[in-house]
């Protein structure tokens, strides 16, 4: 599932590809996952604008039209961006598709038709709006250790929490507890402050780490626990067997061993 470090990836491919460009035409397959716009209103405001910059906030990517508007796509499960040349190359499931006058195009592609488009004109409003918390990668010690007070959940929903912080899903919560070495189902209200500091500190890292490996399993260190999502996987540390649990209905894996505290 497409969190941060998928979104940022995204971000960055738009920004070395669409950039720039003119919008020719627009399809669109999937009138479903449009929210607060029409198919045909969204069709004409792209229609002859460029892709000017992007922005991200969390799990949202925003594309700045040179009208002064922003596209939002949001990816669900499983959705992605693809720049092609060739008509032909089009993945199948594409909800939509931009024509560029460079003859390329852009396809957004959400399998399981859980993502949403929009087209909003101030992007500070929309944060707002969806009560989104502080961007993961931007998140402070200070607005970190305030969050965490008060709050009675299981870890890993609090992590997950997109009012808490922005980003992080159900891979990248894993990851952060896993090198924090706290269980996913410690009840936040009992982490001591030493704890709170340390998931911080794992928050940094792993965020940081799976940007730079464009958020690709293969390219996160031996010592990730990614890679080693599915069963009978032993844990990177202590070699030890990973255990999984549910938790508000999403799988964790986590090490029995590592993740006692
Ligand atoms: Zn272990």
């Amino acid at each position: 599932m497409p969190e941060l470090p998928d979104v940022e990836t995204y971000k960055r491919y738009i920004d070395a590809t669409a950039l720039h460009k003119t919008v020719k035409k627009v399809a669109i397959d999937a009138s479903d996952l449009l929210e607060g716009i029409s198919k045909t209103s969204l069709q004409r405001h792209l229609r002859d604008r460029q892709l000017v910059s992007t922005r991200r906030h969390g799990k949202y990517l925003f594309v700045q039209l040179s009208d002064e508007r922003w596209l939002v796509f949001h990816f669900g499960m499983t959705g992605r961006l693809k720049y092609f040349r060739d008509l032909d190359d089009t993945p199948p499931y594409t909800d939509m598709l931009i024509e560029f006058d460079n003859g390329f195009h852009l396809a957004y592609i959400a399998p399981r038709k859980l993502g949403m488009i929009g087209l909003i004109n101030d992007t500070d409003r929309f944060v707002r709006q969806r009560q989104l918390g502080p961007d993961a990668m931007d998140v402070t010690l200070q607005q970190f250790e305030e969050s965490a007070r008060g709050r009675r959940s299981a870890v890993k929903t609090w992590l997950m929490n997109q009012r808490v912080i922005a980003g992080i899903g159900n891979v990248y919560s894993d990851e952060i507890l896993f090198h924090a070495g706290i269980h996913p189902k410690a009840n936040i209200k009992d982490l001591q402050e030493p704890q709170i500091k340390r998931l911080f500190e794992a928050l940094r890292e792993v965020i940081h780490t799976a940007v730079n490996a464009q958020a690709d399993p293969k390219k996160m260190p031996s010592t990730y626990l990614t890679p080693r999502r599915g069963n009978a996987k032993q844990c990177p540390r202590c070699g030890g067997l990973l255990d999984q649990v549910t938790i508000g209905g999403r799988t964790a894996y986590f090490c029995p061993k590592c993740q006692s505290g």
